[in-house]
């Protein structure tokens, strides 16, 4: 069995106040680890704002298959350099898996270029998640819907890019609506956004939730890909070369003189 190293990232500033600490004492990257951490095919590690580097130094990115950032209040305080490398990385075939307030973090408004708001409204109102794509690996193994009683609500427009596939769709009792499982292709990579996870409920308890983001986790996981070859490229067939005798400078300078 392969191993997937997934690395989950989270700002860890919410859970700090005693009220939040209370649903979670570890963090949330703390709960995300531990119950990520029963499937057997994953190795975790996760890394906070506080660390150097943010905990995303090179040898950790270098060595992460999927990463999952959770952000709030200091999507400012995450270097540009970071935020740079992360993009860098997920187009060089990294997972990216974006959970709720993330959607204003600096790697996945890069990935996106757009910027990525939306309505919101935290007022414990019933999320229902439809799952409007059932034969999507992120699917595998959920009921029509799920219910969270108690969620953080927000609501369409949510200004992102079209998704290359969008999985789930969440309805609030409040009556907004929401793309809650938006997929995307960047470059070499994949990026997954999971919208539910407000640090002030028990959600990343969930078992369901827990089986989004392991399917989530696999679908993201890189393929083993022959790097793409960019730039000139030498003719696979045989063709008249019509350069030929003639140096590279000579080729360039003739092929930009014809511009
Ligand atoms: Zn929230």
């Amino acid at each position: 069995m392969r191993t997937i190293r997934v690395t989950v990232w989270n700002e860890y500033i919410h859970e700090k106040d005693p009220r939040i600490a209370k649903i979670y004492p570890d963090g949330i990257h703390g709960a995300i680890a531990s119950m990520l951490g029963r499937e057997e095919d994953f190795e975790i590690r996760t890394a906070t704002l506080d660390m150097p580097e943010h905990g995303l130094t090179d040898d950790v990115l270098n060595t992460t298959d999927v990463l999952i950032w959770w952000g709030h209040l200091a999507h400012a305080k995450v270097s540009d350099e970071v935020a740079e490398k992360v993009r860098q990385r997920v187009l060089a075939g990294m997972g990216l898996i974006v959970l709720h307030s993330g959607h204003l973090s600096k790697p996945f408004v890069k990935l996106m270029g757009t910027i990525c708001r939306s309505k919101w409204r935290e007022n414990d109102e019933l999320e229902r998640i439809w799952v409007i794509e059932p034969g999507h690996p992120i699917a595998e193994g959920l009921p029509e819907y799920i219910e969270l009683p108690k969620e953080e609500t927000y609501g369409e427009r949510f200004d992102i890019p079209k998704p290359d596939d969008l999985v789930f769709i969440s309805w609030f009792s409040g009556g907004e609506v929401f793309r809650s499982g938006c997929c995307y292709n960047r470059g070499n990579g994949k990026v997954f956004y999971f919208r539910p996870g407000h640090e002030e409920y028990p959600t990343f308890y969930r078992e369901d939730i827990t089986r989004i983001l392991a399917n989530a986790v696999r679908w993201a996981c890189p393929r083993m890909i022959t790097p793409p070859t960019f730039g000139h490229y030498e003719a696979i067939e045989h063709v008249k070369d019509k350069f030929e005798g003639r140096s590279m400078e000579e080729r360039t300078h003739a092929t930009l003189g014809k511009t």
